[in-house]
């Protein structure tokens, strides 16, 4: 291969820009990013130590300068119906703002000596004179849409809706909080990513979005409706925006990861969802195995991008298929908000993937399970008994 074209300045198509700079220096290897340099959607994101260990394998140089551009986040707090659990321990998060996020990437891009030009939206793949084309284009991927039935794809939507704010409330540690108000249910995922910046997801369920009445209202008017549903948390401060419009989240899957040497990677191939925490490190992962795959082959695209599916996709299947059990949990979130106090909902969160089981429990939260652990005991054989509890 002479010439491979990305398409997408995200995470995903920065890094895979990267990976092939240092390991196939000779190959001519471009990033069209739509988007001018300076702009990007949402707030901060949280990127997970195991997550930034397996970045840091395929790239120090990469590992590093995100780890030092984060903001260490530790411990979380859990509250439903007005109880407040703070819950130490689990692995540590590096959170950074998107944009930050970006701007590291592009500088070690740009050492590497990739080209990334921005302003430049790519309508068709097939404008692209290369050898390998990559879709790194997100959820709406101009490339994987020109090719459907080839990738086999398949997109539905998700029916909680959701907005990514910013606010200049610093909460100490990230906060799971559940209301569940005279309009129905509310919650926030909130987390500080900078020393006076915390991101703000705000979420609501399908029946709240409309007895609250947001349906009918502008993205201005909800702002201001969530600042009141969350006033207490915010204690004053206002929810910032940054493209931050209510949606109902796309999910998108597809059978076949390449059409010839059309190839997906990321959000493009395989949209996680937020409350998994791991979209950016699935999207970077993707990259890995798709920059180890033409490595390997690098005369023949086909044949890389094959075996890229082959080889990386048990790994990604399993990031994949937690998200699926996370956003599923989401979605029947009403009769859980109505029936477990926050002790159980905590335990129900915890184990909601399916990857974390009592072993692990009492490994990474031993006091939160010290002060439950009799809470433990019943719900694990009860609600939790007809749970699969398996460690991955
Ligand atoms: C509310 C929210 C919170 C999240 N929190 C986290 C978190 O805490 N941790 C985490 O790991 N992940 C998180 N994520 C997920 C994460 O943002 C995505 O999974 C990740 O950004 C995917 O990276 P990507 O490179 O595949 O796609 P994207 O980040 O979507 O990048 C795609 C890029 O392609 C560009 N593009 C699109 N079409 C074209 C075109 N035709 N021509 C040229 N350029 C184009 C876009 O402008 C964009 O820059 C969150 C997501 C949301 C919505």
């Amino acid at each position: 291969m002479k010439r491979i074209a990305i398409v997408g300045g995200g995470p995903s198509g920065l890094f895979l820009a990267i990976l092939l700079k240092r390991k196939l220096p000779s190959v001519q290897v471009e990033v069209f990013e739509q988007n001018r340099q300076d702009a990007t959607f949402g707030f901060g994101i949280i990127l997970s130590q195991t997550g930034l260990r397996r970045i840091g394998l395929a790239d120090r140089e990469t590992a590093d300068a995100i780890i030092a551009a984060s903001y260490l986040t530790r411990n979380r707090v859990f509250a439903h119906r007005g109880k407040s659990i703070y819950i130490e321990g689990g692995a540590d998060g590096y959170a950074i703002a998107r944009l930050k996020l970006l701007d590291v990437l592009l500088d070690v891009c740009v050492k590497a000596g990739v080209p990334v030009t921005y302003e430049a939206r790519i309508e068709n793949p097939d404008q692209l004179d290369a050898d390998l084309v990559v879709g790194a284009d997100g959820v709406n991927s101009i490339v994987r849409r020109a090719y459907e039935g080839q990738f086999a794809s398949s997109t539905w939507t998700l029916t909680n809706r959701l907005a990514w704010y910013g606010t200049t409330k610093h909460f100490p540690q990230p906060v799971l909080i559940f209301k569940t108000t005279e309009f129905g249910n509310f919650w926030t995922a909130a987390y500080p990513h900078a020393a006076d910046m915390s991101t703000f997801v705000a979420e609501c369920d399908a029946d709240a979005w409309c007895r609250s009445g947001m349906n009918k209202m502008t993205d201005i008017e909800r702002q201001a409706f969530t600042e009141r549903i969350f006033a207490d948390e915010l204690e004053g401060h206002p929810l910032l925006n940054n493209k931050s419009n209510w949606m109902s989240l796309p999910v998108t899957r597809c059978a076949q990861w390449s059409v010839d040497h059309r190839v997906l990677v990321g959000d493009a191939l395989h949209s996680p969802h937020p409350s998994i925490g791991s979209g950016t490190l699935i999207a970077m992962e993707d990259s890995i195995g798709l920059a180890n795959a033409i490595v390997a082959n690098p005369a023949n695209a086909r044949e890389a991008c094959a075996e890229y599916q082959r080889v990386h996709s048990p790994h990604a299947d399993k990031l994949v298929h937690a998200a699926e059990k996370s956003f599923a949990w989401y979605e029947d979130i009403g009769p859980k908000l109505a029936s477990l106090d926050a002790v159980d909902l905590a335990f129900d969160f915890m184990t909601r993937t399916g990857r974390v089981d009592e072993r692990r429990l009492w490994a990474e939260y031993p006091a939160f399970m010290e002060s439950h652990k009799e809470r433990w005991s019943a719900w694990a054989s009860g609600q939790g008994s007809e749970r699969v509890l398996v460690a991955t």
